[in-house]
């Protein structure tokens, strides 16, 4: 049985970076570029007033303060958008608003708090130094400059920029259609009625919202019986997607009928069994180029799965260059489980004491227990051979929320 880091390897060996595609800015939030951005010009274009006040030759005003104000001749105004066609020449001064362009002439900008006006004298009764409030063209990026690059990912502030830029579209990774099907004979979907025995098949809807969280696009094809033909037509319809997932029927037993549905696909099988718990029976392979997961069938087992495997694995074919969870470092703040064999996922949730994070388990580990997953900040990574796992040892979790906690209260309060 190989370890979950070896698993990890070859998934991510196997999945191919997708192709790109061309979409406007609005529609990038989240997505990787696949071109790097230069600016086409200086940001700002021009020098430009970063205050209300008069635009002036420094010379005219130095040294100017309440007792020994000096007069400015007031020859014009420059409000953000019309620059003033003139020069200022020695004595004068033009009324800037903020954003206002710099006119010819001038090197300086006093605000209007530190000035009277009296009909068209600027009365300075302040020296705000050479240079003052003036944003120089090019203080944000200069032309030709590459400001974003391939493999960034898109946020609010790369969006304004683009725009700053004056692109409204952009070259970004296609985000990649993924099949799930879920297979067996005990499942009901939410549209069919409930019977006792039956259980309700959740795995596709848990399934879909993950590979929807990490942006790729979901193509749910309900559920498979644990009988073969059904399994291949099912799982056929699913090859016109870029991933194949299913779920359930890749164990032991008399009816997981599974892997051999996709060996009778052609899928070239590159593991079967990881050593993880819970997760263990998971089946990675291609059909043709494309990478088909069969992920055991148990909630909380094809959750985890998804998100050591899956997850980097449709990461890598949307362009990102960072692929894992986030890992911490927390303190057992109670006995923790007894582990043995295989590397051992467990689900927990974490506090801050003392200004240490620590860590408890979230109760029941059984990997049909899918509340386990709704308590869970993170899953403790517990190595048999690091054990026994004692209240006060430090271990390694890996955070399962991709955005920090948010909290019931306002910095402002
Ligand atoms: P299997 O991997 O097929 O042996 O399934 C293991 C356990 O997971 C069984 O108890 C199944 O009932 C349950 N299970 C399998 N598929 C699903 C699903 N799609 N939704 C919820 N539970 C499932
Ligand atoms: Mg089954």
């Amino acid at each position: 049985m190989i370890s979950i880091g070896e698993a990890q390897r070859r998934v991510l060996e196997d999945v191919p970076v997708l192709g790109t595609e061309r979409i406007h800015i609005l529609d990038a939030l989240g997505r990787v570029l696949s071109q790097d951005v230069q600016a086409r010009r200086d940001v700002p274009a021009a020098d430009n007033s970063a205050m209300d006040g008069f635009a002036c030759r420094h010379a005219d005003i130095a040294g100017a303060n309440s007792a020994n104000p000096k007069v400015l001749r007031l020859i014009g105004e420059a409000p953000a958008g019309k620059p003033f066609p003139g020069t200022v020449g020695q004595g004068e001064a033009v009324w800037m608003l903020t954003g206002g362009m710099i006119p010819d002439g001038a090197d300086t900008v006093i605000m209007v708090e530190d000035t009277r006006l009296e009909g068209d004298q600027v009365v300075c009764l302040a020296d705000p130094g050479h240079g003052a409030h003036i944003r120089p063209k090019g203080e944000d990026v200069r032309g030709g400059e590459t400001v974003l690059s391939r493999g960034d990912i898109i946020r609010p502030p790369e969006v304004g920029m683009l725009a700053t830029l004056g692109h409204a579209y952009v070259h970004v990774y296609q985000r990649p259609l993924v099949a799930i099907i879920s297979t067996g004979d005990e499942l009901v979907d939410l549209d069919e009625p409930f019977v006792e025995g039956k259980v309700v098949c959740s795995n596709t809807y848990s399934l879909a919202a993950q590979v929807q969280e990490c942006g790729g696009i979901p193509l749910s094809l309900g559920t498979a019986s644990d009988n073969a033909a059904d399994q291949r037509e099912k799982i056929s319809a699913g090859l016109r997607a870029d991933v194949i997932l299913t779920s359930g029927g890749v164990s032991v037993g008399k009816y997981d009928l599974v892997k051999d549905t996709l060996s009778a696909l052609g899928m070239k099988v590159k593991f079967w069994k990881v050593a993880m718990k819970p997760g263990k029976p998971l089946v990675f392979g291609t059909i043709g180029d494309k990478p088909v997961f069969g992920l055991p069938g148990n909630p909380t087992s094809a959750m985890i799965s998804f998100e050591q495997f899956v997850r980097p694995a449709l990461l890598k074919m949307m362009g990102h260059v960072n692929l894992f969870r986030p890992l911490i470092e927390a303190t057992l703040a109670e006995e923790g489980p007894k582990v043995s064999g295989r590397l051992h996922l467990v689900r927990c949730k974490l506090f801050e004491e003392d200004g240490r994070m620590m860590a408890v388990t979230t109760g029941t580990q059984s990997s049909g227990a899918l509340r386990s997953m709704v308590l869970a900040d993170g899953l403790m990574l517990l190595n048999p051979n690091d054990g026994p796992f004692v209240a006060g040892k430090v271990i390694k979790v890996q955070l399962l929320h991709t955005n920090s906690p948010l909290s019931p209260h306002s910095p402002y309060e």
